[in-house]
């Protein structure tokens, strides 16, 4: 074990959620201690998905916007501020089935756990599919998007496409219409899977239209988006869309791979949560943000369950022990 204390409170993740977590409980004077993990090129992101954006707009209290990694680093500076621990580590192993609970950073078969702790906040975040185009991350934030609601503002009488056939591919283009001249539903079969519901009014949307059977191989451009690559999957023609926009809809994976077993998840691999609380299926492990979220997933909804799993936590250990 590398320290022999028992922390009061670990907060797995370091989005809007585990930052507005450790701020509050920072406050709370229970010196929480963040593993804010480290960067990966599997999409493993300090700081959460708000630092693969560029402008915020719909966050409260800033007027004129704000950049995303500007604002999760103002976030990370309240939080130490107030005495949060912050590292850039990430866990590796958990066993939350006897308290204190364990947390391993690094090699995950060490017998002894790197960190102990009576509360545990998980705040690990969802991780947005994409479609690992040659040239998707370089562009992403420069016209490459996962996220209308953030950004469809920006592409006001642009021409647009979306990749996916679900709901949120349909939801994202029908938002997008808002804004956008057209939108481009890309979708990789002859049939969608969304419900039906969302297929009759993307149907009847005369802003949008349907490229059946097409895959997208590459997105172009130098400053940002300018075209897209395609390819027909029925006959192997590639072909070009001319867009400034590509959103990519193919859904979100939580992650939660580390919780397997632990804690009980929903058929679609979200935390389970004691709505309107943060508690999870074990006492003592709160979950918070979008790790725990399949409906909302924004950044201010996230720090809004952030705060109310610090406050479940201080709770918890009020009523469990008496801090030292
Ligand atoms: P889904 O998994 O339902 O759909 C993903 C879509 O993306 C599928 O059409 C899939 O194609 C396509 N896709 C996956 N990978 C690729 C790829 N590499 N290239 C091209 N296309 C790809 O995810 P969603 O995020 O849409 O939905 C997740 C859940 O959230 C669902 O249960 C949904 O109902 C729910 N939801 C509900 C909403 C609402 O009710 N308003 C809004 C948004 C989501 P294929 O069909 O060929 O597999």
């Amino acid at each position: 074990m590398s320290e022999n204390k028992i922390h009061d409170v670990l907060i797995l993740g370091s989005g809007p959620a585990g930052l507005t977590a450790a701020i509050y409980t920072a406050r709370a004077n229970l010196e929480p201690l963040v593993l804010e993990g480290e960067p990966s090129s599997t999409g493993d992101q300090p700081g959460g998905q708000l630092m693969l954006t560029t402008e915020v707009e719909n966050f409260p209290g800033f007027p004129s916007g704000i950049m995303g990694p500007e604002l999760m680093i103002s976030f990370r500076e309240q939080a130490v501020r107030f005495g949060a621990d912050v590292r850039t580590e990430k866990a590796t192993k958990v066993d939350f089935s006897s308290r204190p609970f364990k947390v391993w950073v690094g090699d995950p078969a060490a017998t002894e756990p790197t960190y102990l702790s009576r509360t545990v906040i998980v705040s690990t975040g969802a991780t947005a599919l994409m479609l690992d185009l040659p040239n998707e991350q370089r562009l992403l934030g420069h016209g490459v998007s996962t996220c209308a609601t953030c950004d469809g503002f920006f592409f006001r009488d642009h021409e647009i496409a979306v990749v996916g056939g679900g709901d949120s591919a349909l939801e994202e283009a029908t938002f997008l219409t808002k804004f956008a001249k057209s939108v481009t539903i890309v979708v990789r079969r002859d049939e969608l899977r969304a419900s039906k519901i969302m297929q009759d009014r993307a149907l009847a949307n005369p802003k949008i239209r349907f490229l059946w059977n097409t895959v997208v191989t590459d997105v172009v451009g130098e400053q940002s988006v300018e075209k897209l690559v395609t390819e027909n999957t029925q006959t192997g023609e590639s072909g070009e869309l001319v867009v400034t926009g590509l959103f990519v809809a193919i859904g979100h994976r939580p992650n939660t791979s580390l919780f397997d077993g632990q804690l009980e998840l929903k058929d679609n691999g979200y935390l389970i949560t004691e709505a309107p609380t943060s508690r999870t299926s074990v006492p003592g492990v709160f979950a918070c943000g979008d790790v725990q979220d399949d409906i909302y997933r924004q950044a201010i909804t996230a720090a809004g369950s952030g705060c109310s799993a610090a406050i479940d936590a201080e709770r918890w250990l009020e009523a469990t022990h008496i801090p030292e």
